[in-house]
């Protein structure tokens, strides 16, 4: 007998039949004789549709009636795969994140997990029952709802299955496992047996919506098994595992990309210590996140500074920036916020040369312009414009041959 952790994200939970179906495939696997907490998603479309609400009554609604009504997605679907269960004859029972509870900190549409309250999930997987549990959200110590972040079913997931020292923690989903690039962009996408949680977590880190980042996070810390399979059709699906000696690793495993990027740069400023911080520090405090960041070599005494943010934050910072401007006699102020990030991730670039070189001839042969370029251990990405996102996936996902199986 295993206990088992299973999600299932809001396509495979997007109508009555669907969810039916999740009931049907959920038995199966309890008639086996397993332990199963199933958390599940809102049905899709809804999490957007609640928030497109909001935002016709608020242009800024406050955090947290925001989570107060999203969280109610997840409620929705907790009860009605209950139901689906109870109807053949599987014994369950739902809880939303409070009734769990699952203990976060007060960061309302980001919220952190802390703890989790296993007793009540105990007493139910030892009666018999299945325990349905609503993704995406949780409640702070003063009772308010909270919610972990866009896509954060998955990381509830991997939470129960840390708390609860499941076997293993299955995400299904409606792909039938982790691709060489996203299949919607690179039909000729391959699965991967296996990936790596480093490799994992910069795919996530870097646009790959397929896992939200801190699942694979949780997951790597606490040594939690986790599997991304189909909730459509059988498979082994995608295992992410350790590294391990002697794992015969591609040289790249995969390739990301984000379409949610903005560039600004500030040109001709002072070349003089503390510049950085005095364009950067406005930045932080109005809560922005910088991405990417390029400073030019002087010339002339002095320099251009570039940035990337979030698209949604690009307007608010260039605002910013422009007051900067003015403040340390720079320049001007200039942007772009039709520009994306395409990156090649893979453990075997640590070992290898010449990955960058390839890189950059593939996109430089099909006329791909590169604006900004930046690199770890582990990854290099690329700032192009964003018409060709699909265009540079597929040159990168053949020049790496990403197509052929290397298994
Ligand atoms: P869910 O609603 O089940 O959480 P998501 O939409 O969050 O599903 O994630 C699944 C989607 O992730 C897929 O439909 C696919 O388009 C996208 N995706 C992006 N990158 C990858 C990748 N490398 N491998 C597989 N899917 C990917
Ligand atoms: N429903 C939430 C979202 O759409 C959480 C999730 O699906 O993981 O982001
Ligand atoms: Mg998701």
């Amino acid at each position: 007998m295993a206990l088992y952790v299973y999600k299932f994200g809001g396509t495979s939970v997007g109508s009555t039949e669907r969810i039916q179906a999740v009931a049907e495939k959920v038995k199966v696997s309890h008639d086996a004789g397993n332990q199963l907490v199933v958390v599940v998603s809102a049905m899709s479309g809804e999490t957007n549709r609640l928030i497109a609400l909001a935002k016709d009554i608020q242009s800024q609604p406050s955090a947290r009636e925001l989570d107060v009504l999203v969280s109610t997605g997840e409620q929705v679907t907790i009860a009605l795969l209950a139901m689906a269960l109870e109807e053949i004859n599987c014994p369950a029972r739902s809880y939303t994140g409070n009734q769990v509870k699952i203990l976060t900190d007060d960061s309302y549409t980001k919220a952190r997990i802390l703890s989790i309250d296993e007793a009540n999930m105990r007493k139910d997987l030892a009666e018999g029952k299945v325990v349905v549990v609503a993704g995406f959200q949780g409640v702070d110590e003063n009772g308010n709802i909270t919610t972990l972040g866009r896509g954060g079913s998955d990381t509830t997931g991997v939470a129960l299955a840390a708390a609860l020292k499941a076997d293993e923690c299955h995400i299904y989903t409606d792909v039938d496992g982790v691709y060489t690039t996203d299949p919607r962009v690179e039909p000729k996408a391959r699965r991967l047996d296996k990936i790596t949680f480093e490799e994992m977590l910069e795919m996530a880190s870097l646009g790959s919506k397929v896992l939200q980042i801190r699942s694979v996070e949780f997951a790597g810390k606490y040594n939690v098994p986790l599997r991304v399979l189909s909730s459509f059709k059988e498979g082994a699906g995608t295992l992410i595992t350790y590294e391990e000696s002697g794992m015969e690793s591609a040289l790249i495993s995969g390739i990301a990309f984000n379409r949610d990027e903005a560039k600004l740069t500030i040109n001709g400023v002072p070349d003089k210590p503390g510049v950085a911080s005095k364009i950067l520090g406005p930045i932080a405090e109005a809560n922005i996140e910088v991405d990417m960041i390029v400073q030019n070599i002087a010339d002339d005494d002095t320099t251009d500074f570039t940035f990337t943010v979030h698209r949604n934050d690009y307007q608010k910072a260039k605002t910013i920036l422009e007051k900067t401007c003015t403040e340390l006699g720079a320049r001007k102020v200039t942007g772009d916020d039709t520009i994306v990030k395409v990156s090649i991730v893979g453990v075997g670039m640590r070992s290898h040369a010449g990955i960058a070189s390839t890189m950059f001839d593939a996109l430089a042969k099909e006329g791909i312009n590169i604006k900004m370029i930046s690199t770890s251990e582990i990854k290099i990405s690329v700032v192009v414009d964003e018409k060709y996102l699909e265009l540079a996936v597929r040159t990168l996902h053949k020049a790496f041959e990403l197509d052929q199986s290397n298994s």
